[in-house]
Formats: structure tokens, sequence, C-alpha cells
């Protein structure tokens, strides 16, 4: 029993489910051959759309927080020799942004730094939302570290530079960045020097990155 996308002679693609059966027969000799074909493509939308559900923060579209975790989790483990890098991004005075402009303009603000994140890592990086307007991306096998403080830069720049609308609102984040191995070798380790980090770049005026200690 197999499972395939088939383009049909309309044009459409469809999921379809083909069982193939062998019957033979002993006293004969004869082998029989059975091919059935079912048209699974709703079950198969409404699977993924589960498996999509169950993965993604559906507001940003980030992988979720139990999902980044445990890809984060993963990496660690598939990758113990290599080097990786743990931001923690906040949104500052995110309160005064909702405020100010309601909760639609702060979700749309929200899958604005989403689009950031996505766009200023790699496919192979881990990035999700881990709660309100708190992110996490682990970049993996970073090389050179001093990519870092460049990257930071540009993500800082461009959440800066999100497009709010005629109000004088100036908006930032902040981040946190702690180190796999220096910084610790578990998730937990480096999720609170992370944290730390970022406490501290709050503490000293906010909009920057501040390196785990
Ligand atoms: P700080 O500069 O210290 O980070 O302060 P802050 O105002 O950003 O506040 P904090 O990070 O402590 O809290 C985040 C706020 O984000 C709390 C909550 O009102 C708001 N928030 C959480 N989830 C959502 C969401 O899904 N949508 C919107 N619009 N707001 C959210
Ligand atoms: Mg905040």
């Amino acid at each position: 029993r197999f499972e395939y996308e088939r383009e049909m002679t309309n044009g459409d693609v469809r999921w379809v489910e083909n069982e193939v059966k062998f019957l033979a027969n002993v006293e004969s000799g004869h082998l029989c051959i059975m091919l059935k074909a079912k048209d699974i493509h709703e079950e198969k939308k409404e699977e993924q759309h589960i498996i999509t559900a169950a993965k993604f923060d559906g507001m940003t579209m980030l992988l979720n927080r139990d999902t980044t975790m445990n890809s984060i989790r993963d990496v660690l483990i598939r990758e113990r020799n290599g080097e990786h890098a743990l931001f923690m991004i906040d949104i500052d005075n995110f309160k005064v942004l909702n405020d100010t402009l309601g909760h639609q303009a702060g979700d749309e603000f929200l899958s604005a730094v989403a689009g950031i994140l996505h766009e200023g890592f790699r496919d192979t990086d881990v990035v999700g939302r881990i709660g309100g307007d708190e992110f996490f991306a682990l970049m993996r096998n970073i090389g050179d570290v001093r990519k870092l403080a460049v990257k930071a830069t540009g993500l800082l720049e461009g959440i800066s530079k999100i497009d709010v609308g005629p109000v004088d609102l100036q908006v930032s984040g902040s981040i946190g960045i702690s180190m796999y191995p220096e910084d610790g070798r578990t998730l937990e380790e480096l999720y609170t020097k992370a944290d730390n980090a970022l406490y501290e770049a709050k503490r000293h005026g906010k909009n920057r990155f501040v390196f785990s200690k």
C-alpha cells in the first residue's frame, strides 16, 4: 500500500492511495496482481492540516513553543560537536504598541517580526515563537563568531523599520545570546543564559543585543 500525489488528466494534482496485492495459485502456478487505486485527497489534506496546526504557531507560522524546544534539543544531540548560538528575542514596550494601536495591529507587528526572523536565518536553523512577544532562533554551526553581532544588528534594524503607520511610536527589540557549548550543553542552560543576557539588554536601555557572560 502506498500513497503519492498524482497529476490528473485535467491538470489537478491529487493524493492517491494504491494498493497492490499478489495472489499466487500454487496448484495452477498462476500469479495474479491486483491493483486498487483510491482518491484520498480530502483526508490527506485534513491530515496535513492537523500536523501543521500541531507544529506551528497559527499567527506567525513560525514553529510553536513545543516544536521549537524539541527541534533545538534534537540539534544539540545530533550536532554535539558543532558550535551553535541561541538568540532570544523580545519586543521592547510591546504593551505600549498594543495599547496605542490595538491588539490587531499588535498581532500584525508580531507577524512582521516573524517574517524578519524567517528571512534572517537559514532554513536549517530553528526559528520559533515561544510565547507572547518572545522568539527563539538557534543558529547552527555558526563558524565565525563575528557573524553573530552582524546578525543581531541586522535583526534589530529590521524590527525598528517595521511600519506601524502614522503614529509617533519607535519600535525596537532586545536580544540575549548564549553559545553552545561554552554557555551550556543543554537547552535549559542555554535558555537561562540567553534569558539573563536578554534581561541585561533590557536593563541597559533596550534596542540592543547582549552576549551571555
Ligand atoms: P518589555 O519592553 O520589558 O519587553 O515590555 P513589554 O511591554 O514588551 O512587555 P512584555 O514583553 O513583558 O509582555 C509582552 C506583552 O505582549 C504582554 C501582552 O499584552 C502582549 N501579548 C502577548 N501575546 C500577544 C499576542 O498574541 N498578540 C498581541 N497583540 N499581544 C500579545
Ligand atoms: Mg516585550
